[in-house]
């Protein structure tokens, strides 16, 4: 079987993670195939190098390397070099990296120069992470540059400030107005993502952020209609439990766009291709006609790593009775 699945950062990287467990926990899906397409809306130069956070996540968390109790960059780092920036006055301080993450970076950087495009890079990248041997291919989006940016008021004016700088330094705390990526529109899928979504077997749409995280993907040209056309179930798990972002703040997100802060919320974004929505007993409502709505057994939480494989479990057998019907 081959799985595809769209992603953003943390909550996309646990819970791709839960599903590699859940598909070898299963004789009959431990040979299947998984490849995931990740957000670079969210991708930032710093310090004169290439920062690509939801990629870097789904790294180091499929590949054994993440802060657990952060949810993003590396376990056992250090501040060393950021400090040594700050010291000669460099910043910005509000995005922090630590000394092993800088690594990455600087190795992506690197490979930029010399001319490779992000999708040779993210393969070489994910090959030191063991992503082969697990039957995972990652993919970037697209391997034009892209940047999410966030229209926000300020006292002169509206102004546009770059996702990442809303999200971490900002902290969300001034509305958005509107979402602006820029690059987006001359971008072009990444070389496999279109075709891993029309030859898929499954797929599936993990608790991301539907806006600034799955919402980009889906704006890259031909997502959206290979999504339509494809012959597989297209399952998403809802990123909200009683109408609240569990993580993040998809709410502040929802509410720039004009959708409402809800579970049928967030599937009326994907309602064009949408097949299964797993959804947290909370948010209980039936669907709209066409869409099979499955209420989880418990708190839609992924929790540990052994709930989000069970999270991932029953997404699975949503897409896998949708493959049936
Ligand atoms: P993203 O994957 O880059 O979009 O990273 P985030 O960590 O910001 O998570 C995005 C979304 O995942 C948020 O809207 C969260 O509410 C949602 N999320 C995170 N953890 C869980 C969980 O345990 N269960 C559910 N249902 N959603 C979650
Ligand atoms: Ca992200």
């Amino acid at each position: 079987m081959l799985i595809t699945a769209l992603a953003g950062g943390v909550g996309g990287a646990r819970f791709l993670r839960g599903l590699r467990d859940a598909l070898d926990a299963d004789p009959a899906l431990a040979q299947s195939d998984l490849t995931i397409v990740a957000n670079t809306g969210d991708d930032i130069t710093l310090f004169g190098l290439r920062v690509s956070p939801d990629v870097d996540t789904l790294l180091y968390t499929l590949g054994g390397g993440i802060d657990e109790a952060q949810g993003w960059g590396r376990a056992d780092d250090s501040r060393i070099v950021q400090g040594e920036l700050a010291a000669y006055g460099v910043g910005p301080q509000w995005f922090g990296l630590g000394d092993r993450d800088f690594g990455t970076h600087i190795a992506r950087s690197y490979w930029l120069g010399e001319g490779l495009q992000p999708t040779a890079i993210t393969e070489r990248l994910a090959t030191r992470w063991g992503l082969p041997g697990q039957r995972i291919t990652l993919l970037p989006m697209t391997d034009a540059p892209v940047e999410t940016h966030v229209v926000v008021e300020r006292e002169d004016g509206p102004q546009a400030i770059h996702f990442q700088q809303w999200w971490v330094e900002d902290r969300t705390r001034t509305p958005a107005q509107r979402f602006v990526v820029a690059g987006l529109d001359r971008a072009a899928a990444a070389p496999g993502v279109l075709d891993a979504i029309r030859e898929a077997d499954l797929v599936i749409l993990p608790p991301s952020n539907p806006v600034v995280s799955i919402g980009i993907i889906l704006g890259v040209p031909g997502v959206r209609d290979a999504l339509r056309g494809t012959t597989a179930p297209v399952v998403g798990v809802s990123p909200l439990i009683g109408g609240r972002p569990v993580r993040g703040h998809a709410d502040a997100c929802l509410s720039a766009i004009g959708v409402e802060s809800s579970a049928a919320g967030v599937a009326s974004l994907y309602a064009d291709f949408l097949d299964g929505w797993l959804i947290d007993p909370a948010d209980a409502v039936p669907g709209p006609p066409g869409l099979r709505v499955e209420t989880y057994d418990r708190e839609l939480l992924m929790g540990e790593r052994a709930g989000a494989a069970r999270l991932a479990r029953a997404a699975l057998d949503l897409g896998l009775a949708l493959r049936n019907d």
